[in-house]
């Protein structure tokens, strides 16, 4: 499927990309003033549609946004979409946006929120990058405090993430771990971060400034019911050094080993309990979107 392959809705009505209009006049493109998820579909269903609505919903009271339209109509919208799509996997993007306004950023100008839904194969990172693992940097730009703009909000502001990303790409490295303002790892630019040291799994609590990722939750089930020690705690960047694996999580990224973090190389990529969280996971994406 490429991007003009795809189907997008917005505000109701199913469109070709090619076709898909959004007013300039929008504070989501003026302001970055929206949210959004990103879900993946499998075998033409929808993932974890319940947990991201839910976390959509959340995002959307923190910024007082008013969604237009129910879960429900807008997992009917997703399932059009699904549907209409040439392919039975996929990502989808689910926008929602202050709406039309005036040029000014008084959110009061804006009288009706835009829903945007788009379906795009997503390519993540190579097969290849995937096998062998992905080499990390620290990046110099830290994650927003909690008290500047709560990371549990899945907002349209990516640009610190955006730049800290960049700073990976000129280094050569595949992705970019943010510290949060105290200097403690917060998550990846578009992804959570895992570390097992010494048979245990943990990773950094949400208060860190990470996302509430629907597949770091799934990631942690798991090794709970694995019998693994799952901790949430405070982690260092020297806990990365020294961890014996380290892996990211994500709707788009799934589960990623990790090879080296500035300079370090991990003690196994993929390690034991990547392989065994990785091979949980792919049977839990079975198990959820098996054929009604
Ligand atoms: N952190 C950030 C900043 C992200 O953009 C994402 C991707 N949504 C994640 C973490 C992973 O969250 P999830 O597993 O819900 O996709």
């Amino acid at each position: 499927m490429t991007n003009e392959q795809g189907v997008c809705w917005i505000d109701g009505q199913l469109l070709k990309p090619a076709e898909a209009r959004i007013s300039v006049f929008d504070h989501g493109l003026l302001y970055g003033d929206g949210i959004f998820e990103g879900i993946r579909f499998y075998n033409g269903q929808p993932f974890m549609l319940a947990e991201h609505l839910i976390r959509l919903n959340d995002s959307a009271r923190a910024l007082a946004i008013t969604i237009p339209y129910s879960d429900a109509q807008l997992g009917e919208a997703i399932k059009q979409v699904i549907s209409t799509a040439n392919s039975r996997d996929g990502y989808l993007r689910l926008v929602i946006t202050r709406g039309v306004g005036s040029l000014g950023i008084d959110p009061a100008s804006c009288q009706h929120p835009s829903t945007i839904i788009i379906a795009s194969p997503l390519a993540m990172v190579s097969a290849q990058t995937r096998r062998q693992g992905l080499k990390l940097i620290i990046a110099g730009i830290r994650r927003m405090a909690v008290d500047v703009l709560d990371a549990r909000i899945k907002s349209l502001n990516y640009l610190n993430n955006i730049l800290a990303r960049m700073q990976a790409n000129t280094a050569g490295a595949d992705e970019a771990v943010l510290l949060n303002a105290a200097g403690y790892i917060a998550e990846g630019s578009a992804d959570n971060i895992f570390i097992v040291k010494n048979d245990c799994l943990y990773t950094p609590p949400v208060s860190e400034g990470a996302l509430a990722g629907v597949t770091r939750h799934i990631v942690m089930q798991l090794a709970a019911a694995s019998g693994i020690t799952v901790k949430e705690e405070r982690l260092a960047p020297y806990d990365l050094y020294t961890a014996d694996e380290c892996f990211l999580t994500g709707t788009g990224a799934e589960l990623l080993p990790v090879r080296e973090i500035d300079g370090r190389t991990m003690q196994a990529c993929p390690g034991a309990m990547f392989n065994l969280l990785e091979q949980a996971f792919q049977q839990f994406i079975k198990d959820e979107t098996i054929s009604a």
